[in-house]
């Protein structure tokens, strides 16, 4: 019997796993010179860009919303095939979310759609670069420039994707980032999120730590209820031990999902994901089975061979909080039926070309 292939796993050095136990021993194990260490290796990645690191990428998600000044009264537009994190945020907040149908090619937001979507209470838009693979970003901001539209990317899942050579986190308004176990750069359970201009540190810090600011030997004020969303020293060096693979990881992952493509049969009828070898990190490697399948005893066929298959996600507007909200089954029919069908199949960087053959037959045999 062969080992059992998840659909993902984290890689993590023996360097990082010692360094790691240093923390553990060195009497400092919460936020402390690790995290300052980690959010300057970000902020280099991200163009020498203030960046603030968090205990999860909801969190950087939800304080991007408050710095970006959305509140009750307002709408925010996102996709509804995402983690349901995305629009519970803006719930968070006090804010409506505001779906709009996704392009079934790419699987993220129809951008077309959404001027349609706008109202005068709209305030903020939260695209989501599904699987890594980005939203169109020239386009996305010609929609929010001159409308007084804020932009709160989630880019939880494309850590290390690109937009026409430009990294992600270089350029734009507000972006946040996820380093949860299954993220490409992992901390455990993390986030970070980058600030457009430096002036929003301070506020960003206090609704980091319950509102805190410190001044003088003693001094302390609270003149904002923040929430408790700190990174820990333990996670940071964690993630500093990750950084300096990302490029590998991401190069690996694209070689994979290539070989995906190559040894994938046709005639199948899966939809296989949109083809981008020059912006995506190829966070994941999804298909959305052919209308016959029955996307659970397909699962189920998958795991009998040793095989781990992902859901990511159903449309969250069908979600029974979203319905109570007044979200109903047939406004987003494209996201609807994706999710419903789609599943993420093994891609980590330790994966070797033959466990992608391997998945290939597998489904092969799960669908006939
Ligand atoms: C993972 C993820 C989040 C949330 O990140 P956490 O670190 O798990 O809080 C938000 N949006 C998307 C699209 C994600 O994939």
């Amino acid at each position: 019997m062969t080992d059992y292939l998840p659909f993902a796993r984290p890689s993590i050095d023996e360097e990082t796993i010692a360094g790691v136990a240093e923390v553990l021993r060195s009497g400092w194990i919460t936020s402390g010179p690790q995290v300052k260490a980690f959010e300057a290796a970000l902020s280099r990645l991200c163009g020498g860009r203030a960046v603030r690191s968090f205990s999860s990428g909801t969190a950087a998600l939800e304080v991007g919303l408050r710095l970006a000044g959305v509140g009750p009264g307002h709408e925010v537009i996102t996709t509804p095939l995402s983690w349901v994190a995305t629009a519970n945020v803006v719930l968070e907040v006090g804010a409506r979310p505001v779906f709009v149908d996704v392009d079934p090619r790419t699987r993220n937001i129809d951008l077309e759609k959404i001027e349609a979507a706008l109202t005068p209470a709209t305030r903020a838009l939260i695209p989501v670069d599904l699987a890594g693979l980005p939203v169109d970003r020239d386009r996305l901001y010609s929609i929010s420039r001159g409308k007084n539209l804020r932009v709160i990317e989630d880019a939880a899942q494309s850590f290390g994707a690109r937009w026409r050579g430009r990294a992600l986190g270089t350029f734009g308004d507000l972006v946040a980032f996820s380093f949860h176990a299954n993220k490409n750069i992992t901390t455990a359970e993390g986030g970070a999120l980058v600030l457009p201009e430096e002036s929003l540190i301070p506020l960003c810090e206090k609704l980091r730590l319950q509102g805190v600011a410190r001044f003088g030997e003693d001094g302390m004020e609270v003149d904002v209820a923040g929430g408790k969303f700190n990174l820990t020293d333990v996670a940071a060096r964690l993630g500093l031990g990750q950084l300096p693979h990302l490029q590998e990881f991401t190069d690996r992952r694209r070689e994979l999902a290539r070989r995906y493509f190559q040894r994938w049969d046709r005639s199948l009828e899966c939809e296989l994901p949109f083809e981008d070898f020059e912006n995506s990190n190829w966070h994941m490697f999804q298909v959305v089975l052919p209308r016959h399948a029955d996307r659970a005893r397909f699962i189920a066929a998958m795991r009998k061979q040793g095989i781990g298959v992902g859901v990511h996600y159903p449309a969250m507007h069908l979600f029974a909080l979203y319905r109570s909200l007044g979200w109903r089954a047939g406004q987003f029919p494209h996201a609807e039926r994706v999710g419903r069908s789609i599943v993420t199949l093994p891609l980590f960087p330790a994966m070797t070309e033959s466990d992608v053959s391997r998945v290939c037959a597998a489904v092969r045999k799960a669908l006939s």
